[in-house]
């Protein structure tokens, strides 16, 4: 009995105009997120069918389900389509299962087929009350739901669902530059932003010395789990203490933050041209912390043109956990080292600050050639998807 992986599409089938173009994304996130196993994968306007090899489906539905824009999939047994051939399979399938209750759903997604949906499940369901014992249709509340599909070369037979990861592939959007800090909420922003089919690159702002090596592992680390979803992230890591020594040096304290987050996003303008990024992706929260209310943010935002999307800006921090729990994220985020913002941080950073005072606190230091030299000489790590190691390839 041959079985393949039957994936539903979800939420590409709104995208009628861009419809080819999602699904040829995501046939090759799916061909590449499992060029590693003995696969072959097909694709139609509405199904994905991948055929494997059965000591790997439980490694295979692991990668699956890290895979943006699938809604669903199931593990389908494939028959010809004819009548005799369907009600065989089926006879030989329900043998091998224990249940009391079913309910037969039919699709016929080929309507030259000569027998109707409803008159399918009819047939299906004598069949099964024939050659199983003991067992009764249940339309309401049935313990085993027996799907059949039918479509114009093959059909497929399945009593299971698996909820996919959702969203849309990556890919289907051009690049945002993630500001991924050690923290709890900016790998969640990530993931977030990839689910809507945004890649992204990584950036790290550093401090050496004030932050350690292993605040940079910890960042790192992340950039990992965050590589689960794609293959491979781009984290770049930029030199940060020139710019935040000066600005402490020479700011009113009140606007240090203020300030090194204007320098922050001014940089990220810059990379996001370097490396063709259209957004900058972050971990900002409406209110969670001075430089997050609403006046810091006009503020800050003020020094770039460039798309900036918050994906956690309206979510309780409690929500964020729960996400970066469920991603694994949390138990690395919530590793004591410290971050540059954490160790700069003023006792009574400003929370309505204003853009006149901003830009005067800017002219009493020389920044542009600073962020150009930042921009310059910006470190760029790959790291590839969790079981391999990630390797300084630029
Ligand atoms: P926490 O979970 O503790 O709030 P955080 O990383 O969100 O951690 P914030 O001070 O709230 O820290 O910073 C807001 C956002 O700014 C972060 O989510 C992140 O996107 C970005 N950011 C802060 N510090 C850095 C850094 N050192 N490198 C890159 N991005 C940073
Ligand atoms: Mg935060």
């Amino acid at each position: 009995m041959k079985r393949v992986i039957l994936i539903k599409y979800g939420e590409l089938s709104t995208k009628k105009g861009n419809r080819n173009f999602f699904i040829n994304t995501l046939y090759h996130n799916v061909k590449n997120k499992l060029k590693n196993f003995n696969v072959s994968i097909f694709r139609d306007r509405s199904r994905m069918y991948i055929e494997f090899q059965d000591s790997d489906l439980e490694d295979i539905k692991k990668k699956l389900d890290c895979i943006f824009g699938i809604h669903m999939y199931h593990i389908a047994y494939i028959v010809d389509t004819n009548i005799d051939s369907i009600k065989d399979l089926l006879i030989q399938l329900v043998q091998n299962l224990s249940f009391n209750t079913f309910k037969v759903e039919t699709k016929r997604s080929d309507k030259t087929f000569p027998i109707h949906s409803q008159e399918m499940n009819h047939i299906l369901g004598g069949v099964v009350l024939k050659n199983k014992r003991n067992v009764f249709v249940d339309v309401h509340n049935p313990e085993l739901f027996i799907k059949l599909e039918i479509r114009e070369e093959h059909s497929y037979i399945y009593f299971n669902a698996y909820s996919g990861a959702g969203g849309y592939p990556i890919g289907t959007q051009p690049k945002g530059l993630l500001m991924l800090s050690g923290g709890i909420d900016s790998p969640v922003a990530g993931y977030l932003a990839m689910k809507r089919g945004v890649p992204i690159d990584c950036v790290y702002f550093e401090a050496i010395p004030h932050t350690s090596l292993d605040a940079r592992n910890k960042v790192i680390e992340l950039s990992k789990k965050l590589a689960q979803y794609t293959n491979e992230i781009h984290l770049h890591i930029v030199n940060f203490t020139p710019i935040q020594e000066e600005i402490y040096k020479n700011c009113h304290p009140t606007y240090c933050i203020t300030i090194m987050r204007r320098m922050m996003y001014r940089i990220m303008e810059k990379l996001a041209d370097k490396y063709h990024g259209l957004a900058i992706v972050n971990g900002e929260s409406v209110g969670q912390v001075a430089s997050q209310t609403l006046t810091s943010m006009r503020v800050i935002n003020e020094v770039t043109s460039m798309p900036v999307l918050r994906p956690v800006a309206c979510f309780d921090k409690l929500e964020i956990i729960d996400l970066a729990k469920k991603i694994n994220t949390y138990d690395i985020s919530i590793l004591p080292y410290e971050d540059c913002c954490t160790v700069f941080v003023p006792k009574h950073p400003v929370i309505n600050p204003s853009l006149e005072q901003a830009i005067k606190e800017e002219e009493k230091f020389n920044f542009s050639d600073m962020i150009d030299m930042a921009v310059e000489k910006v470190d760029t790590i790959v790291v590839v998807d969790e079981e391999k190691e990630f390797s300084d390839l630029l």
